[in-house]
């Protein structure tokens, strides 16, 4: 049987007596040289031991057990019980919860930043003036043809019959506000992409590569999902972290440059995360169909563009491209 150390005071004088305590069938014994005695533990008091203090058991008579011995706390029937005193006690003993509480710490700090700052993006993408989105769409458009982009060598009336087509087709499924773009791709090579304050650029090699005006239709299909979800300006203000987004939120247009900066890098290196992709995609295939264009057209020129190497790119290759070629495969035209 267990037995614990305790100091025993009768409650009549301040000595006290080493005893060992032992507990059995309801029942708490304590002995030593010169003192022994038994009680039912239902006549007992326990309080229980806080931070560096002893538990102390109260007897009827006024005599008490000062308890040096922790462990018998576990084998007390209402210890665990006793509620809070009881949790400051396991929790000051182990240092291991104050390990665990600084994890947990970190782990709120790690979500904040790979949940919650995107999330306060979509948000405040959403609360955004469309002046902001369009100046942030001029920058970024800027920087793109400093760099990557140059005007477009297709003729006009070709330009024209394209942005005709889509015209044509946002009356039967309705599109949001947008502005097509052609230009030549250069070293991004077949491309498209959609801009903050709905601008979609389409390049010259995109064009070339579609062997079906439908496929082109199609991709700008993909490219207006993203502008219905804003998209480029939730990437934006996503990339600089939530003290900016609080900094945008005031509506300061001052800023736009800073929320700019970073976007035309982002499309071309990462382009838009995976989710953003698969919104787009759920936009596109909801669209043809109500287009009553055949998704296999997304599908055949995504085919297409995987197997072309380009440098850079919104369609570079990358495991979710199969998957995607099958959604659109296998959907059903309207
Ligand atoms: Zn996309």
């Amino acid at each position: 049987m267990n037995s614990f150390e305790a100091d025993y005071f009768d409650g009549l004088s301040a000595r006290g007596h080493s005893v060992q305590l032992s507990i059995r069938e309801g029942v708490l014994n304590w002995v030593s040289d010169t003192v022994s005695g038994s009680a039912p533990l239902t006549q007992l008091r326990w309080d229980p031991a806080v931070g560096q203090t002893h538990a102390i058991i109260h007897l009827n008579d006024g005599g008490m057990f000062l308890v040096h011995d922790r462990a018998l706390g576990a084998h007390w029937p209402h210890a665990a019980g006793v509620g809070l005193e009881r949790w400051a006690q396991v929790l000051e003993g182990r240092m291991l919860y104050a390990l665990g509480a600084l994890l947990m710490a970190g782990a709120l700090v790690f979500s904040g930043l790979r949940w919650g700052v995107p999330a306060a993006a979509q948000v405040v993408a959403g609360m955004l003036p469309e002046q902001m989105a369009q100046i942030v769409g001029d920058q970024t458009l800027k920087v793109l043809e400093g760099m990557w982009l140059a005007p477009s060598q297709l003729p006009e009336t070709r330009q024209h019959a394209l942005a005709q087509q889509l015209d044509a087709l946002c009356k039967r499924a309705s599109c949001p506000p947008y502005q097509l773009l052609f230009r030549q791709g250069q070293r991004i090579g077949a491309n498209a992409m959609a801009l903050p304050g709905g601008a979609v650029v389409v390049t010259d090699e995109l064009v070339l590569l579609a062997r079906h005006d439908e496929e082109i239709v199609a991709v700008l299909s993909h490219e207006l999902g993203h502008v219905h979800a804003r998209h480029g300006l939730r990437m934006a203000l996503q990339s600089l972290g939530a003290g900016v987004i609080l900094v945008a939120i005031t509506g300061d247009l001052g800023n736009v440059s800073d929320v700019a900066a970073g976007l035309p890098a982002l499309l071309l290196q990462t382009g838009y995360s995976r989710g953003m992709e698969r919104e787009a995609d759920d936009f596109a295939l909801h669209w043809l169909r109500t287009a009553c264009v055949s998704p296999q057209r997304f599908a055949d020129i995504l085919q297409r563009l995987d197997k072309r190497p380009t440098e850079t790119g919104l369609f570079d290759s990358h495991p979710g491209t199969a998957e995607r070629i099958r959604q659109f495969s296998q959907a059903s035209s309207c």
